[in-house]
């Protein structure tokens, strides 16, 4: 045993008496709940040099992923991390199906025995996040040698950046489970919205409407929906003064036409559902500062990425539900 096995060893001792009312058995039904998920995050943060929040956000973007793609396996386990064989077991392994921690390390494969079972089993959830975690600490601690190991990993500079930013929301909000949400506008003002999104738009060229129109009287407060991270703030001559926040599911939420955001607002910023960030207006359809081209209204829009592209989608019915949300929260 190497001096850094041993410690490994200790440490995930060490773990079991600090957690042991953990369990991560596959049959329980309720194995997939945030609450479960933020234990393991914590138990391998502890073993590891990677914070929790890091783990979380790294998490929730291959559970995005394997969403969307139909060559990864279900979503359905504790954790949405995935290692793929040729990478557990190692490239010149000849056994695609080793689960021994040692002849894996002699082929340089990345699976790991995070529960201490003496098998490093990627179907195992601990397993395969104290694996993820120890190859993402092999670069040394702190946020900047992290965001090199993501690199190294991903070979992609937008998943670094979109980890990165998720890390911070799940840090600033400290829970796993990020997915409640609020209608754009607080329901004691009056506001009027129809299903508008597809219809055609004449300005700066013929567009397709991709959004929800929020009428509403100037002034009126705009609520960030989700939780998220400011990405975009600032100008741009269609959607006058504009903001754009990407939620934990990687759904991108644009607000346009404001008359002002609300103050201490940034880029880098993280939200939470139901906070203000802006107030309604007329501003675009011309150079910076141009306002009362049309009624003042809140145009909301929402963007899903799929790795490659982004596209729109309508976002009338969850405007509906979550309106509804809110009306029976008062009650
Ligand atoms: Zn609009």
């Amino acid at each position: 045993m190497t001096k850094a096995c041993i410690k490994t060893v200790f440490l995930l001792f060490l773990a079991c008496l600090l957690f042991p009312h953990l369990s991560y058995g596959k049959e329980s039904q309720n194995a997939n709940q945030p609450k479960n998920r933020k234990a393991l995050y914590l138990k391998t943060a502890a073993v590891t040099d990677i914070p929790w929040f890091v783990l979380a956000a790294a998490d929730q973007y291959e559970r995005n992923i394997r969403n969307m793609r139909s060559d990864l396996p279900d979503t359905d386990s504790l954790i949405g991390i995935h290692i793929d064989q040729i990478k557990w077991t190692g490239f010149l392994n000849p056994n695609r199906k080793d689960i021994d921690p040692f002849t894996i390390s002699l082929f340089g494969g990345l699976g790991r025995d995070g529960n201490g079972d003496g098998k490093a089993n990627p179907n195992d959830p601990e397993d395969m996040l104290f694996a993820y975690a120890a190859h993402l600490s092999e670069h040394g601690p702190g946020i900047e040698n992290i965001k090199i190991a993501l690199w190294d990993y991903y070979n992609r500079g937008k998943t670094v950046e979109m980890i990165a930013e998720m890390a911070n929301v799940y840090k600033t909000f400290k829970k796993v489970d990020l997915s409640g949400h609020s209608f754009p506008v607080p329901l004691k003002y009056n506001y009027t919205f129809h299903s508008t999104w597809g219809a055609r738009r004449g300005w700066g060229g013929l567009r397709i409407h991709e959004g929800t129109d929020i009428f509403a009287d100037y002034g009126t407060p705009v609520k960030a929906t989700a939780y998220g991270i400011v990405e975009m703030i600032g100008w741009n001559k269609f959607g006058g003064w504009r903001l754009g926040i990407r939620d934990p599911q990687n759904i991108y939420h644009y607000y346009a036409h404001l008359t002002r955001y609300e103050k201490g607002l940034k880029k880098g910023s993280a939200v939470q559902p139901g906070q203000v960030i802006g107030y309604v207006g007329s501003s675009g359809y011309g150079p910076k500062g141009t306002q009362g081209k049309f009624p003042p209204h809140l145009h909301y829009g929402m963007y899903k990425d799929n790795g490659k592209t982004e596209f729109s989608f309508d976002p009338y019915p969850y405007l509906r539900a979550w309106e509804s949300q809110d009306r029976n929260k008062k009650k």
